[in-house]
């Protein structure tokens, strides 16, 4: 099985831990691709220059990028060797960073590592919200690599709602998270890759129903939603005041305390009116 290792630069108000239940659920989801978070890494030189707002020359990026997946794999070893654990393979790297890069490529795709920068979201691009563009981003990313090193040619200039979409512009991704389909093209190049089935249930993963509704307590959404992300209102990284508003008032829980306020109010007005 191919694994891939998550690791989160520093991502600002969003809320990690709602990231990175979304990516390990997907490994309720299928089998091909185990998804998993990196340990948490203290004091890297290179993860500073990823944090959010900052552009990282792509030379400079380039000539750091290999030695920063040793160092990964590295300090990875040194943990499990001090905790004495078993050694877990870390498979390809996919970093998501808030930075950019001065060419404005928002994602660079190499053999052992992807990097993605997504600092020049912004809100009027939504929906989707960042949240679920990054899901995309990721489940693109297993998708890419069960086709391995083939997955360049995936590429496709025109825009389909498609992972395989070039995208030229970030605004421009929002396709692949709100159409989330494989193109014929890309879809027969995953089924090469691992089968008819397998493929379609990647397909699947790209629409995300999955998600589920916040009206099931037991849906990802619900969990995302009590760790601090409301996918159905909020767009940025974190909620807007108004947002928080709005979230509350579609809470079930909300709407029965809003009901019971409105009856004593009303009973209150009976008995000042007399009438009670
Ligand atoms: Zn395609």
């Amino acid at each position: 099985m191919l694994r891939v290792t998550i690791i989160c630069a520093d991502l600002g108000k969003l809320p990690i831990p709602a990231l990175e239940y979304l990516v390990l659920y997907l490994n309720r989801l299928q089998s091909d691709v185990e998804f998993q978070i990196a340990p948490a890494f203290n004091d890297n030189l290179f993860m500073d220059e990823l944090a959010p707002d900052r552009v990282i020359n792509w030379d400079e990026f380039e000539s750091k990028i290999a030695d920063f997946v040793k160092w990964v794999n590295v300090t990875t070893q040194d943990l499990e060797i001090g905790y004495e654990l078993q050694h877990t393979e870390l498979g390809s790297i996919a970093i998501i960073s808030l930075s950019s890069l001065n060419t404005n490529w928002y994602s660079v795709y190499q053999p052992d590592v992807s990097t993605y920068f997504l600092g020049k979201w912004e809100t009027h691009m939504a929906p989707p919200s960042i949240l679920e563009s990054i899901i995309t981003l990721i489940i693109s990313e297993g998708i890419y690599r069960l086709i391995g090193l083939d997955a360049t040619r995936m590429a496709h200039i025109t825009t389909r709602g498609c992972p395989g979409d070039f995208n030229m512009s970030l605004i421009d991704t929002r396709y692949k998270t709100l159409v989330g389909s494989l193109c014929k093209d890309c879809l027969s190049q995953l089924e090469e890759a691992i089968g008819v089935e397998h493929a379609n249930l990647w397909n699947k993963l790209l629409k995300k129903r999955w998600i589920g509704t916040l009206d099931d307590p037991y849906s990802p959404a619900s969990h995302v939603s009590k760790l601090g992300y409301n996918l159905f209102v909020t767009k940025g990284l974190a909620p807007t005041p108004q947002e928080k508003v709005v979230a509350f008032l579609k809470d079930e829980g909300s709407k029965q305390i809003i009901q019971i306020f409105g009856a004593v109010l009303v009973a209150l007005v009976l008995v000042w009116l007399g009438l009670g």
